[in-house]
């Protein structure tokens, strides 16, 4: 079937024709790609053209399209069945290298999405520390958990109506938010709620309103402010998890969650996440605990596999080789948007970025005011951003064969199976479909 007859049959019996909102195109317009396979940095559509894929499934895959090793891990595992609905020995294996990346998790229990992931952690802190508030920060995304449908990022950053119909007013009331990188806030709300917060959630790096990076000493300030109020802090390392590092934003920053989400790369592709913490809260969970948490297909044979091969890969080697090539890959970039002097702001860490179209802060000092002259640093900035201009980079890029997230509120990925070639040549893509559009 051609792709634009597909999407027509898909919109007869899928809403807006697709399974999850973000994949409808609605934010840079157009017709959804349907994709057909994948190999190693490309994706292929149906129509069999090829892209060079920043996308890559939303940050899963690291190791690019189809790694021939997961390939067969799976394959091998699936010979001896797919689901057993008792435990098995891959999922011993994998908490135990989901703990040594993350030291700050004790216990863990596997799911199948990082939605699961952070509904089972609202719970279980709701349920440890008696108290009922949860604080988020505007423009985050964690999955589309009832009480974090709220001043959300990534397809409710679009959708213009962030907060979703079927959401209770009830619990919308039970969920505080306050923009990212301002401790001062931070203090204010603490000092005022503190006391009734169950737990504060975070990406460390949000990536769901474009990436931006955390402020030196807000995460700081974080933990030391729950610390003191008993606030459980969760840092929801969905996408940075094993991308930033092994040992995600924990490692690189520094600062130990008290409850930690993990997906995306963990998986390679597949469906499964994480949730972990101290073994004294984890053991509130059900059956031992009166945290009630369960999953048919936890754990999954497949899955477990796969994540398996992925950890087993990630080498302190492969993440300083891909820093390597992406730092490049952001350097040039970087240098074309100040010779053009195009009103970009590039903002980047590791191997995930996102490409602002909105004009970056001069290098003097910052003016007076919160984020005034900062960059892209919270959601109020990060919507300064002209998404028409977006659309047209997206879809310049797009007929140019090269795949980016199809949002201006979302990261991009570069993978281990990007080469240098590749992402050299992206370059000169981007200043051509650039300069026709300013
Ligand atoms: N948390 C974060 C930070 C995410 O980016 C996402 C998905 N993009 C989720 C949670 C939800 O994960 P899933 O889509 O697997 O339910």
């Amino acid at each position: 079937m051609k792709p634009n007859t597909l999407f027509q049959e898909a919109l007869k019996h899928i809403p807006s024709g697709v399974n999850s909102p973000v994949r409808a195109f609605r934010a840079v317009g157009g017709t959804p790609l349907f994709m057909e396979r994948g190999s190693g940095p490309y994706v292929y559509d149906a129509a069999g053209k090829r892209y060079l894929d920043f996308c890559l499934s939303w940050g899963p895959l690291i190791f690019g399209h189809a790694p021939k090793g997961l390939l067969r891990a799976i394959q091998k595992k699936a010979e001896w069945g797919t689901s057993f609905g008792a435990p098995t020995e891959n999922e011993v294996a994998l908490a135990k290298l989901i703990k040594k990346a993350f030291p700050s998790i004790e216990k863990v229990r596997l799911v199948s999405s990082g939605t699961e992931a952070v509904m089972s952690l609202i719970r279980l802190a709701r349920g440890v520390t008696g108290r009922k508030k949860i604080l988020k920060i505007e423009g985050g995304y964690h999955g589309h958990v009832d009480s974090l449908l709220v001043k959300t990022g990534s397809g409710g950053a679009t959708f213009g109506r962030p907060d979703s119909l079927g959401v209770p007013e009830e619990f919308a009331q039970l969920t505080l938010s306050l923009p990212f990188n301002d401790s001062e806030a931070l203090r204010r709300v603490f000092r005022k709620e503190g006391k009734n917060i169950a737990a504060l959630i975070l990406e460390p790096v949000p990536a769901n309103m474009g990436v931006v990076l955390p402020k030196p000493g807000y995460l700081e300030e974080a933990r030391s402010l729950t610390r003191k109020y008993g606030v459980q802090l969760i840092f929801d390392e969905v996408i940075t998890g094993f991308r930033l590092g092994f040992g995600g934003a924990q490692e690189r920053f520094g600062i130990h969650a008290d409850l930690t989400a993990l997906g995306k790369v963990l998986g390679g592709g597949l469906p499964l996440a994480a949730f972990g913490g101290k073994a004294k809260t984890m053991n509130e969970l059900a059956p031992e605990g009166g945290v009630y948490q369960a999953g048919t297909l936890s754990g999954n044979p497949l899955a477990t596999s796969a994540a398996l091969w992925m950890l087993e890969r990630l080498s302190p080697g492969i993440y300083s080789q891909l820093e390597i090539k992406s730092e490049e890959f952001y350097e040039e970039l970087r240098s074309r948007i100040q010779y053009f002097g195009w009103p970009l702001e590039l903002n980047a860490i590791g191997s995930m970025f996102t490409l602002f179209f909105r004009p970056s802060p001069p290098p003097s000092p910052p003016k007076r005011g919160r984020g005034k002259g900062e960059g892209v640093i919270d959601f109020a900035s990060a919507k300064q951003s002209d998404t028409k201009r977006y659309a047209k980079f997206f879809h310049g890029c797009l007929a140019e064969s090269v795949y980016l997230a199809p949002s201006q509120f979302e990261a991009n990925f570069i993978s281990t199976e990007h080469s240098a070639k590749d992402l050299a040549r992206a370059v000169p893509i981007f200043e051509r479909v650039l300069r026709k559009i300013f």
